[in-house]
């Protein structure tokens, strides 16, 4: 999957919209940051030369000649015995080599000021290019962009990045029996759970969801629908109709149309899967119980959806995790096991939230890890080390 799926042509985003996405070259600073030499003290900017050796019982008396206020240019230059009030972030006006703070200076009506220091050139001076020089890399390609970087790219100038954009991703339910949340479901009627499962999932990997609803099992409607909406997309998901019954509705819509393949995974849950391209668009053909969609999420989409915003690391955080319980496996399948992850001081470690096969979407708000047992396994037992993706950080 992941060698069928690219990332989105980059396009240049207003900063506040390239948050969290990928930007697709280096980006270069075009200035010196600071881009001029400015006061880290108020007092007075001198020529150094002109207070050397200063002290309070030797204090050395210059001609105050202007203001250096910040946001300005400042007011005239500093010649010889002359010195211009400056305030913190104030330009350096042109002469002047250091600064003596306000405490180190007794001023003498307007015009006088005797200074108590003699600082050496460039004290209290902020120089121009002290962070970033014109040329330096500001942020390298491949790097997504968070506070720092938007921070870094606003203070020199660059507020349309080059990024791989979010991709919009269509999301929709397919089943008779399906009704939205908001509704009491009728005899036999299940609320629709896994549009708000892929949506809440794509928000969390920077995707933007666009929510399609809810799909008879109509192979006319489904197509419609997603034609309707094929214009916005840069990838489909669907869930439910691709297993191998007669209302394989997914399957029906999309196998020949749309270089749509259907696979049977080696994997519990999660084994039916439909996966290609519609229109040229990723199409994710999830199975219909919502423990099976999580886990696809998991392991499918999510390194695929990273790809398509071109991300470099795909894939979730392991730990190796001991069992505190014995989990059997599906032996031919390899198993992914709902289970809480701890850390002990003894190491880490996994318990299962729900029993094996069990498709109970409860099994998975209450777990953080996937714990996965490898094909073969009759029983892994209690005290037995497993690998565990980890799917939500321990503060959340
Ligand atoms: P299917 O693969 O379409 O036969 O669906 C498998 C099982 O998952 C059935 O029990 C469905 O009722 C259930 N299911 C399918 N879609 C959803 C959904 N969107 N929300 C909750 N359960 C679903
Ligand atoms: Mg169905």
């Amino acid at each position: 999957m992941l060698s069928r799926v690219e990332p989105l042509a980059p396009l240049r985003l207003a900063l506040t919209d390239a948050y969290g996405s990928v930007v697709a070259e280096d980006v270069l600073a075009t200035h010196d940051l600071p881009e001029f030499a400015s006061s880290a003290m108020d007092g007075f900017a001198v020529r150094a030369s002109d207070v050397a050796g200063a002290t309070p019982s030797e204090p050395r008396e210059l001609k105050i000649v202007g203001r250096a206020l910040i946001g300005h240019e400042p007011e005239g230059t500093v010649g010889a015995g002359e010195t211009i009030r400056i305030a913190t972030g104030a330009p350096i006006p042109a002469g002047a080599d250091a600064v003596v703070p306000i405490e180190n200076a007794v001023v003498e009506g307007n015009e006088l000021v005797q200074l108590l220091d003699g600082p050496a050139p460039g004290t209290h001076i902020r120089p121009r290019g002290e962070d970033v020089h014109e040329g330096d890399v500001l942020v390298p390609g491949g790097r997504r962009l968070g506070a720092p970087e938007l921070g870094l790219l606003a203070n020199s100038g660059h507020p349309t990045p080059l990024v791989h954009p979010r991709p919009r991703v269509v999301v929709l339910s397919t089943g008779d029996e399906l009704v939205p949340p908001t509704e009491s479901p009728g005899f036999g009627q299940v609320r629709d759970a896994n549009s708000f499962m892929i949506f809440g999932a794509l928000r969390e990997m920077g995707a933007m969801p666009v929510m399609a609803g809810i799909v008879r099992d109509d192979v006319e409607s489904l197509r419609e629908t997603i034609f309707s909406f094929e214009i916005q997309a840069d990838a489909f998901i669907s869930s439910g109709g691709v297993s191998v019954g007669e209302r394989d509705v997914v399957k029906a819509a999309f196998f020949r149309r749309g270089d749509v393949d259907f696979y049977k995974v080696a994997m519990q849950p999660g084994m039916p899967q439909g996966f290609g391209h519609v229109e040229g668009k990723p199409y994710f053909g999830l199975p219909g119980n919502p423990v099976s969609v999580f886990v696809s999420l998991e392991v499918f989409v999510r390194p695929a959806m990273l790809k398509m915003m071109g991300r470099r690391h795909l894939f979730r955080p392991e730990v190796t995790a001991r069992l505190t319980e014995d989990v059997r496996g599906p032996r031919g399948k390899l198993q992914f096991a709902r289970v809480e992850v701890r850390r002990d001081p003894g190491g880490w470690s996994a318990t299962p939230t729900g029993a094996r096969g069990s498709n109970l979407i409860s099994t998975v708000a209450r777990a953080n890890g996937l714990a996965m047992i490898p094909a073969g396994t009759d029983v892994a037992p209690a005290g037995s080390s497993v690998q565990v993706m980890l799917f939500r950080s321990s503060e959340d």
